[in-house]
């Protein structure tokens, strides 16, 4: 599944690519991942100029003309892929967003894939991205500001850095090893961290993702040109690690549940 590294790397392909480009046509296959009837949809799309590209936790924005947004979340196991000027596209996508210079790209949505239009003056309003947290990559992302998120309350650390109300574009992968890297149980309440803890996680944070992105995200992701990522489960500390050594002390890596996730520890350099 696509976290905030591939995003990062889809959204500036897409900025590049497209930008500049008006809508000639979209077909949807797929009506159940529109927020409008196909028509509508389609009507409101056709003749917009795409402006700007950039992600919000894992939905991808597109800024149009005409005061208007094409909101993409890929869900799980989704792609989004270009085709240039007489190019095959691939069948098994959902919706084809068509350019006028003959040029396009396909969604292909597996499970909770979206694709959404909204007005500029809706989106304030448009629920599953109104309250999306700051990026976790991003000017807003300072130690002051992640050090706020913590120090009060019985939540659990994994739950606070995936909760994308607080702080967006982090999931089951990356955090695996987030933790690890700060030493951390996954159960760990908010409120016991010290400022040592919560910097030492800021860094991991930062550091994880900078380095996948980097790497231009995960092997089994592919990118905007169907090309896919460099970072492999070998270059996982402890994430998806079950049963192998600890990199830093040698002790078994376990994988424990946490709540609905499953979750990869050094019980050893992460004691709960
Ligand atoms: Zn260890």
């Amino acid at each position: 599944m696509a976290e905030l590294p591939e995003l990062l790397v889809l959204a500036e392909q897409m900025g590049t690519e497209l930008a500049g480009k008006t809508l000639a046509d979209v077909e949807v296959v797929q009506e159940k991942c529109l927020n409008l009837p196909p028509a509508a949809f389609r009507q409101n799309l056709v003749g917009c100029r795409i402006d700007r590209v950039y992600n919000r936790g894992k939905w991808i924005f597109l800024d149009l003309s005409q005061e208007g947004h094409l909101l993409l979340n890929l869900g799980m196991g989704a792609d989004l892929l270009y085709y240039g000027p007489g190019q095959a596209w691939d069948d098994g996508h959902r919706v084809r967003f068509h350019f006028d210079d003959g040029s396009g790209f396909t969604c292909r949505f597996w499970w909770f894939g979206h694709a959404h239009y909204c007005s500029t003056p809706e989106l304030a309003g448009h629920e599953p991205t109104a309250s999306l947290g700051p990026l976790a990559l991003s000017d807003e992302m300072t130690l002051e500001w992640f050090s706020s998120l913590f120090g009060k309350g019985r939540r659990r650390v994994k739950a606070m850095l995936t909760d994308q109300k607080r702080i967006s574009g982090i999931g089951n992968v990356y955090i695996q090893d987030i933790l690890f890297r700060a030493r951390l149980h996954p159960t760990r309440p908010v409120s016991g961290l010290s400022e040592a803890d919560v910097a030492r996680l800021y860094h991991a944070t930062t550091g994880t993702l900078r380095e996948a992105y980097e790497k231009r995200g995960l092997a089994y992701e592919k990118d905007f040109y169907g090309v896919p990522g460099g970072v492999t489960m070998d270059d996982f500390l402890v994430g998806y690690r079950e049963g192998k050594p600890c990199p830093e002390c040698g002790a078994t890596v376990a994988k424990i549940r946490t709540g609905s996730t499953a979750s990869f520890i050094c019980p050893v350099c992460q004691p709960e």
